[in-house]
């Protein structure tokens, strides 16, 4: 039998219906070992950014694509799938007519009014709007009674170094799924596993198509919060409501955001500026659409708690995520820091504030995880700026300096950042919470050194 020696792993591989066997050295990165099974499926260099790879064990059982896969053998061969974000969206169009009406008229009610909130942000929205926003079951993802994980990847998953880029929409709704069994929460609150897809979906199609505050984002926030809850190990002292309540937070923190803030909704004058008088417009639109999820029956993961745990679930909630402001930054910073010297957990309200703390950490999180997966979200994100600040101009609004693409650069914009905002943020909560430094810190710290390096060399061009 073929075994590759200790420095290259060698992978055997199913692929387009052919058998392949693939090498790397062992000290390779994520993005080199990606580029290589890409080259193995054929896929031409100008679509790898469209695409996401799958590797599948003969069980089942998904393995995630990065330094810790090891070599398998021909009898162990794995199937590696092209999953294509762009052919999938043609696919989807494709699904039986029929049965998209059915799920429509079924859900009638509940479209109805989570569109009418929906409509907030997006007046001028056409009737279209309404089947988009369908929480119907996508089939693909109905059909399959559960994805599977291997052991590796659930623990891969309370890691904070997580790439987000290696998973399609449903394996992403699957692994959301996965937190809310692996804590407990599905028995502890008696959470109906069908509504529970039916939730995740509607929330997934409740976030819009924007370059940073897509689902992709409510994906990754998630996934960090549950990273730090474990690395500190803190999710063994925090009650099973906490954890509910951050993990519904996360999830909805940024539910149907418009790609456009809060100061250009208040300058304006936007529905959600007039609606929300001026105050956090967008973060209580995010809680209240989630709450319009959770209030649909067949959404409504909540249906099974006592009156009196929901309406402490929802009080928690909204606290949560009008607390990922960042107009209320210094407010919350300030309110922990009297704490944090003699922090009590057993405290209603000092949890309150670390739970606040944790959603906090995790919305602003990218620059934790390696540099290949952070630095793409940047490009992202000054994306949405520019085009918010390109249309300011263009209605003579005021702009922000940090939003203009004469003003802002990459590396200035993440040197500022990281440097002034994140580092004081998540140094104040590694004063109660453990484990913080090596595994959270140390590659925020090293992140700045990237981009003040990157910034040096900039600067001496000019
Ligand atoms: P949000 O709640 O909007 O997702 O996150 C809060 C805000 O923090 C973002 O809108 C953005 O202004 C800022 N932010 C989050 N991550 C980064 C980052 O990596 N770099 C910069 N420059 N700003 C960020
Ligand atoms: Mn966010």
């Amino acid at each position: 039998m073929a075994t590759a020696s200790s420095d290259i792993v060698r992978l055997y591989l199913r692929v387009h219906n052919r058998d392949e066997t693939v090498e790397w050295p062992k000290a390779s990165t994520t993005e080199e070992i990606k580029s290589v099974l890409l080259t193995a499926a054929d896929v031409p260099s100008t679509l790898t950014k469209d695409v996401v790879l799958k590797l599948t064990q003969q069980n089942g059982c998904l393995v995630s694509i990065g330094p810790k896969l090891t070599s398998n053998t021909p009898h162990t061969r794995y199937t590696l799938q092209v999953v294509s974000e762009k052919l999938k969206s043609g696919a989807e169009d494709s699904v039986n007519p029929d049965e998209l009406v059915n799920t429509v008229a079924k859900l009638k009610g509940q479209i109805d009014s989570v569109s009418q909130v929906a409509k907030l942000a997006h007046p001028h929205k056409g009737p279209n709007a309404m089947v988009r926003r369908a929480p119907n079951i996508d089939p693909r993802y109905a059909d399959r009674a559960k994805y599977v994980f291997t052991e590796e990847t659930k623990e891969y998953l309370k890691q904070c170094s997580f790439d987000n880029w290696q998973w399609e929409e449903n394996e992403a709704l699957a692994l959301l799924e996965l937190m809310f069994d692996d804590m407990g929460l599905i028995e502890e609150f008696k959470i109906d596993v069908a509504t529970l897809k039916r939730f995740l979906r509607g929330i997934k199609d409740n976030y819009n198509a924007n370059p940073f505050h897509n689902f992709k984002h409510c994906f990754c926030v998630t996934q960090m919060m549950y990273g730090i809850i474990h690395t500190t190990e803190i999710v063994h002292k925090l009650k099973p409501i906490d954890k509910l309540v951050l993990l519904i937070s996360c999830i909805g923190h940024d539910l149907d955001h418009p790609g456009y803030n809060n100061a250009y909704q208040i300058n304006a004058k936007t529905d959600l500026a007039i609606i929300y008088n001026d105050t956090s417009p967008l973060e209580n639109h995010h809680a209240a659409v989630l709450f319009t999820l959770l209030r649909a029956p067949e959404t409504n993961i909540l249906s099974n708690v006592p009156d009196a745990v929901f309406r402490e679930i929802r009080k928690g909630t909204i606290r949560c995520i009008l607390a990922t402001d960042m107009a209320k930054h210094g407010e919350i910073m300030t309110a922990f820091k009297k704490h944090v010297d003699n922090f009590n957990i057993e405290d209603q309200d000092q949890r309150n504030l670390l739970v606040q703390m944790i959603i906090k950490c995790a919305d602003i999180s990218n620059e934790v995880r390696p540099t290949e997966v952070a630095e793409p979200w940047v490009d992202c994100l000054l994306e949405e700026f520019f085009a918010q600040s390109d249309r300011e101009k263009a209605e003579g609004l005021p702009t922000a300096p940090f939003m203009d693409r004469e003003k802002v650069t990459k590396a200035g914009a993440q040197v500022g950042f990281i440097g002034f905002v994140m580092i004081p943020l998540y140094e104040l909560t590694a004063k109660v919470l453990p484990n913080m430094e090596a595994a959270i810190i140390q590659p925020i710290r090293q992140s700045l050194t990237y981009y003040k390096e990157m910034l040096e060399k900039t600067e001496g061009k000019k």
